[in-house]
């Protein structure tokens, strides 16, 4: 077993917040293990508790397309979310849940070393810019403690809000020229509340 696998493993049994009570199916998130884009998402939906999958309901068909877009398959990427069991009735994650996954993600992040960590919707870009407003700083990179963050908007708000999916399919492809120069970002100076005040 590698350690991402071992990980996943762990996350299975984990019983740190109420959510462990409600899932069908916790979802640890997938892909292969050397795979140098990671996208975030932020919470398992009904789909996807009751597959064990991230990403497989609607936003996931998109996120697909999106995908396919710029020459990738979902297999070429990890696929993750900031909580790994189902919030009941797909509410937004609280605080204390966020928290109780935190280590969870940290080390995925920490094992995989993706070049780019793509974070789809502002739950999981608050973990890399806790005060900054998605439609401030969405499409643009930044590297903090060595990783580059790119924060998207999530798949669901392009469904949900028509106007947004042209955004988003304008930030998807940027991606890959991204990767090519990952190495060439250099670390931002500024901490996450003085990015945005130095971004607006
Ligand atoms: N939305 C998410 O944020 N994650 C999923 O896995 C599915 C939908």
């Amino acid at each position: 077993m590698s350690e991402l696998e071992m990980l996943a493993a762990e996350i299975a049994e984990c019983t740190k917040c109420p959510l462990h009570r409600g899932r069908t199916n916790v979802v640890p998130g997938e892909g292969p293990e050397g795979a140098e884009i990671m996208f975030i998402g932020e919470a398992p939906g009904f789909h996807e508790d009751q597959q064990g999958r991230p990403f497989v309901g609607a936003s996931g068909k998109f996120l697909e397309e999106l995908l396919e877009s710029i020459g990738l398959t979902r297999d070429d990427v990890f696929i993750a979310n900031v909580i790994k069991c189902r919030p009941p009735g797909n509410r937004d994650p609280l605080p204390e849940e966020i928290e109780a996954c935190r280590s969870f993600l940290d080390r995925q992040i920490e094992l995989l070393q993706p070049k780019l960590v793509v974070t789809l919707g502002r739950f999981s870009m608050a973990r890399a810019f806790p005060k900054a407003r998605i439609s401030h700083i969405h499409g643009q990179p930044r590297k903090i403690g060595g990783v580059i963050y790119y924060p998207m908007y999530h798949p669901a708000a392009a469904l949900h809000q028509p106007s947004l999916r042209s955004v988003v399919e304008e930030d998807m492809r940027r991606i890959p020229e991204l990767v090519d120069r990952a190495a060439q970002i250099a670390e931002s100076s500024l901490p996450a509340e003085a990015e945005q005040l130095k971004l607006f």
